[in-house]
């Protein structure tokens, strides 16, 4: 496995993979991998030839009051695990390979980004949108792969690929869960043994909600409420719990046959942020 720190070197990597007629599968991380990330990695085997991960904590999607300097960073341990997932490549560059000091250009969003974790994190999926354009255009993978987890991320990139042309496939990976439910995350270090015992009520409230429109409830919102206080009674805040469309990632209040709805939810659980989501056909 080659670990590339620059963009000459990943490109002249992608460059000899491409000659050789290899199939590129890639995934964006920020690192400090977890059997969600592996899942993705598992996975991108079946779509490529050759697996690149790029390993990157990209300040550009870090509010000012945001964990940027904090968030768990364990390079030496992800690159063992990359190389026992037969990773063939990891790019990890440095703020400074990806960004100059100033910047001229961004990318602007409209409409998908106004909810869910858009509307919470201002700035957040501009910065994101930022880094995974350059990242594409590094690295030309023929497909990419996102976890479901990040389901608006997974839905704005898509648009990305699509708008600006970049020919990469995406594919969307289910969430990886532990075994009482909660959806792993890098973020999840954070969490106190107590509140770790707690977190997976978020993940309770998203099935219970889920069990009622299964079984015929069209308009979710005094159910949602009730769960949002239950939730609150447990001493999680609330950032957000709504049914969303999935094309259009705007709320919805009466759900209609036929159509996909994300069920998700933001929560803060003393200083850490966890979000989850069920997509649900009505
Ligand atoms: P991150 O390192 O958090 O930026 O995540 C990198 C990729 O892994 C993103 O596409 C995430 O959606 C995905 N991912 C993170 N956690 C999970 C999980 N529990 N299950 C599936 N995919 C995940």
């Amino acid at each position: 496995m080659q670990t590339c720190r620059t963009i000459e070197e990943i490109r002249s990597v992608v460059k000899s993979l491409k000659m050789a007629g290899k199939k590129i599968a890639f995934i964006p991380t920020m690192g400090a991998l977890h059997e969600g990330h592996l899942s993705l990695i598992r996975e991108a085997h079946q779509h490529g030839d050759a697996v690149l991960v790029s390993i990157f904590v990209n300040p550009e999607q870090f509010g000012p009051n945001e964990d940027y300097d904090t968030y768990p960073r364990e390079f030496e341990q992800d690159l063992e695990k990359c190389r026992d997932a037969g990773v063939k490549a990891v790019f990890a560059p440095g703020p400074e390979e990806l960004y100059s000091d100033k910047k001229y250009l961004k990318i602007d969003i409209s409409d998908l980004n106004r909810h869910m974790c858009g509307g919470s994190r201002p700035g957040f999926f501009e910065g994101i949108l930022l880094v995974v354009n350059k990242l594409f255009n590094i690295i030309e993978p023929d497909v990419a792969l996102f976890g479901q987890k990040d389901i608006q991320q997974f839905q704005i990139i898509r648009r990305l690929a699509e708008e600006f042309n970049h020919g990469t496939e995406l594919v969307m990976v289910p969430i990886s869960r532990a075994n009482d439910g909660l959806a792993l995350s890098s973020r999840n270090a954070y969490l106190s043994s107590e509140e770790r015992k707690t977190a997976p009520g978020l993940y309770r409230s998203l099935q219970y909600i889920e069990k009622q429109v299964n079984g015929g409830v069209d308009t979710p919102s005094l159910l949602i409420n009730h769960q949002k206080s239950e939730l609150e009674a447990k001493g999680f805040k609330i950032d957000y719990l709504n049914t969303f469309s999935l094309k259009t990632l705007q709320p919805v209040k009466t759900l209609e046959s036929g159509e996909t709805y994300i069920l998700a939810g933001a929560v803060w659980l003393g200083k850490t942020r966890l979000i989850d989501n069920i997509l649900i056909e009505f």
